[in-house]
């Protein structure tokens, strides 16, 4: 299984380090051999916790649901609570699940990559933050600062662990949250994602009579039309380039009967928003698009709501997913791209990310100034061919070694 031969050495990490990049391999096949998918992620959580504790870090387990918990693990306070910490780290430990991956359970190494669900997204950038902490106390130096690691569960579904983080408050400077940008790009933000519903009525008749009925399909048309039509201005975000929001209508439903006429037809779709607008401002748009409609059509009737199929926690519906945005000028950036050089790596780009981060919590909730790194490729995230290179999870927990120094020695 460990066909590892380590090519990193560092300062705080690998041959020379106060962790071996041995070490960080055995974490990273544990924490990715140990099965977390959203809603069963206990068995993780508590091998997190495990870890930390045998090193002598503090940790608390704060419960979400049943044996769903976040685990917060601690160096330079007695408590993620007693103290505002200089550094937050961020990372969910749940994962999809298999999906179209074979073997997805049965991790190996091989010719230095470790591959199984959840080495990219993101067990790697957890494990390379875990792995931070240790050799930070391992090193036996005094903080000045506090840092905290926030292991969450649930990101992948109903983001309760980012939501009861926030909620249950938790201060820091800064915070960088651990998901895969392969190490080569920083990203200051991303879209948001609100989840709509739209329900077009009809009446049922028989098919053989559909004059009697109303056709919910043929009412939908100019709806789908009207929302394929709609057009997204680019907004400019200087330095982090240009970004625009989206929409996809992702499933459509209608109909009970081959000899029915359909009477009703409903539309998901997935609205991507970005800094300025949010779930309101989206509902708000589809709503035009069926009062135009409305307009042209007095016997057209529909509504359209906040839902996702998979969601069915009141809390995230209301409060939804929004779009998020770190200033670019932020300190965070330069102390990222000195210890990147510490590290012999080049310099990081500046980016704003299209998927959703569980950063809009920190930065829109928490008021936490936060940025998105990590090991991995983002690509692989969810595929069949998901692994990470184990010299880059140890060149991540070198780089997160010096980035904590920076801040909190
Ligand atoms: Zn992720």
């Amino acid at each position: 299984m460990h066909n590892y031969s380590p090519n990193y050495s560092g300062q705080y990490v690998g041959e020379q380090g106060f962790l071996s990049s041995l070490e960080v391999m055995d974490l990273l096949y544990r924490i990715v051999s140990s099965k977390s998918v959203f809603g069963e992620e206990y068995e993780c959580g508590m091998l997190l916790a495990e870890i930390a504790r045998s090193e002598g870090l503090v940790v608390e387990i704060q419960p979400i649901a049943d044996r769903r918990d976040n685990i917060l693990i601690t160096l330079g306070a007695d408590s993620y609570r007693s103290s505002r910490h200089g550094l937050l780290f961020h990372g969910h430990y749940d994962t999809v699940p298999a999906l179209d991956m074979p073997d997805a359970f049965d991790v190996g190494i091989r010719d230095g990559f470790l591959r199984g669900r959840g080495a990219v997204d993101q067990k790697g950038g957890l494990t390379a933050a875990l792995a931070a902490l240790i050799a930070m106390k391992r090193s036996g130096r005094k903080l000045k600062r506090s840092i905290c690691l926030a292991a969450v569960v649930d990101e992948e579904s109903e983001h309760r662990g980012s939501y009861t983080l926030a909620r249950e408050g938790i201060r820091a400077d800064y915070a960088i949250v651990t998901e895969p940008t392969n190490l080569s790009k920083v990203e200051f933000g991303c879209r948001g994602s609100a989840p709509l519903q739209i329900m077009v009525e009809g009446r049922t008749a028989h098919a053989g009579s559909a004059a009697e009925g109303i056709n919910a399909i043929e009412k939908a048309l100019p709806v789908l039309e009207r929302l394929f039509d709609l057009e997204f201005l680019p907004l400019d975000l200087g330095e982090l380039g240009e970004v625009r929001g989206s929409l996809c209508v992702s499933i459509m439903e209608a109909g009970t009967g081959y000899n029915n006429v359909p009477h009703q037809a409903v539309i998901w779709m997935d609205r991507r928003t970005v800094p300025g607008e949010d779930t309101a401002f989206a509902l708000a748009e589809v709503q035009s698009v069926l009062d135009q409609v409305k307009k042209e059509d007095p016997g057209f009737s529909a509504r359209v709501r906040v839902a996702r199929p998979d969601w069915s926690w009141p809390p995230i519906i209301e409060r939804g997913l929004n779009p998020t945005l770190t200033p670019a000028d932020t300190e965070l950036f330069s102390v990222l791209e000195k210890a990147a050089a510490k590290c012999g790596m080049g310099k990081p780009s500046k980016a704003f990310a299209n998927c959703y981060y569980d950063m809009d919590f920190l930065v829109n909730d928490l008021g936490i100034p936060t940025l998105v790194y990590g090991p991995g490729d983002g690509r692989l995230n969810h595929s069949a061919r998901e692994a990470v290179a184990v010299d880059d999870v140890c060149r991540a927990a070198e780089l997160f070694c010096h980035v904590s120094g920076a801040l909190c020695l």
